[in-house]
């Protein structure tokens, strides 16, 4: 303990336990990670080559990870099963979705009968919630907005519409604010696209509640328990991963993997690093 404490500016007193374990950390450069999955452990089916590799690095070395995704179209058992199909074992509790983080906020205002435009198996994580049934065009305690992907049509972004109009006190909820994401056939609009289309046509802000919402960051790195900047966030989405991070005093990292394009590197934010894939990350710890 004497070690730790030379030349450190004390004014009077031992510092308490807290702050020892904050310095033991900082001098051991204890840090922790944050990783999308989309486009930065996976593409469509198939896994990034040497995803699996640098995460069984992460586990071997004793650094802290979690998956943070945006994903709103499977659930986050379905999250872990698709892991474990690529050879990634994670627990549960190790895969923050922003369905879970909904559900949380939902009961933490006590709202119930929940509109949830997700696919059928992501809605399923709102059941203790008593959703409005579908095709229902009032009575909702909420209008929440994911990935509905090849769900959207013209009569399905009106039946939000109309549920917000029926009452200005119901909130619109985005599960995440992501603009697009790369599937294997290109570009696709992701939530944010449709929320955006709501809050300009019913004239009100959503509330967000997985990346780039700060709030969201912080139940993650919370969970890891360290301080933010000790960890770093992992993504190919410059904002959604790397700004959003950023705002809430993480480390952002980008990977040229995914939705990733070189015009994101002149688009106004700068990563502390940006790696050819997630492969790298063992190689370029260093400068992390
Ligand atoms: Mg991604």
């Amino acid at each position: 303990m004497q070690d730790l404490l030379l030349g450190l500016p004390w004014r009077g007193g031992l510092p308490d336990e807290g702050t020892l374990i904050a310095l033991a950390q900082d001098d051991e450069d204890v840090r922790g990670v944050l990783l999308d999955l989309d486009g930065v452990v996976w593409m469509g089916d198939r896994p990034v080559p040497g995803a699996s590799e640098a995460i069984d690095w992460l586990v071997r070395e004793g650094i802290g990870h979690l998956f943070l995704t945006n994903t709103t179209s499977r659930p986050r058992q379905a999250v872990v099963a698709k892991l474990a199909r690529l050879g990634i074992a994670v627990a549960a509790d190790q895969v923050l979705t922003p369905a879970d983080a909904a559900v949380t906020w939902l009961r933490r205002e006590r709202i119930t009968r929940p509109a949830v435009f997700v696919p059928d198996a992501t809605a399923a994580e709102f059941d203790g919630l008593d959703p409005l049934p579908d095709g229902l065009e009032h009575g909702a305690g909420a209008v929440v907005i994911g990935d509905l992907g090849e769900g959207w049509s013209y009569s399905a972004l009106n039946r939000a519409l109309r549920l917000l109009m029926s009452d200005a006190a119901i909130p619109l909820v985005a599960l995440g604010m992501t603009r697009y994401w790369r599937a294997e056939d290109g570009l696709r609009l992701d939530a944010g696209a449709f929320v955006r289309a709501l809050e300009y046509a019913a004239g009100r802000t959503a509330v967000v509640v997985g990346k780039p919402d700060p709030t969201f960051y912080g139940a993650a790195v919370e969970a890891l328990h360290l301080p933010a900047e000790d960890v770093v966030m992992i993504g190919d989405d410059i904002h959604t991963d790397v700004e959003g991070a950023q705002l809430a005093g993480l480390a952002g990292v980008l990977v040229r993997t995914g939705k990733f394009r070189a015009s994101d590197l002149t688009d106004g934010v700068s990563p502390k690093a940006v790696l050819d894939s997630v492969a790298d990350l063992p190689r370029r710890w260093a400068e992390l």
